[in-house]
């Protein structure tokens, strides 16, 4: 997959403060923010500051520092989205396949109610 970064995507804009966000922590390497469509009672994005694309291209090309503030950055937005407790969704849409809309990295932390079972299996 191309890992060139598009610096005009939406989430780039909001990381320059071009457009507003509501947000839910901010760290050194990492913003998350609440989902401005949300899919679940609790739906906060969380992306590292960098230009990263997707997963595979953060975990390959990011420093151990941004890896590791994103890392603490995501398990604290659990707590404080209040889902740590009864428990929540990770995701992580990237490319074509996984019907990614905004290519900057972002992990979905959704909870706050039953989300279902993940996928439909391979039939
Ligand atoms: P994805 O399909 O994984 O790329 O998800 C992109 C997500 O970004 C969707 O859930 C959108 O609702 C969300 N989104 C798009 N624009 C904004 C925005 N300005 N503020 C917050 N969330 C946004």
């Amino acid at each position: 997959m191309d890992h060139t970064y598009e610096d005009q995507n939406i989430f780039a804009k909001i990381l320059r403060g071009e457009i507003p966000n509501a947000t839910v922590l901010e760290t050194e390497h990492s913003l998350a923010f609440n989902d401005i469509s949300p899919q679940a009672p609790a739906h906060v994005l969380v992306i590292p500051k960098g230009p990263y694309v997707c997963f595979d291209h953060f975990a390959a090309a990011a420093s151990d520092a941004e890896i590791a503030d994103f890392t603490r950055a995501v398990g604290e937005v659990c707590r404080l989205a209040g889902v740590a407790a009864d428990g929540y969704r990770l995701i992580a849409n990237a490319g074509r396949d996984g019907v990614q809309d905004v290519p900057h990295l972002h992990v979905h932390v959704l909870g706050g109610r039953r989300l279902g079972r993940m996928l439909s299996p391979v039939s």
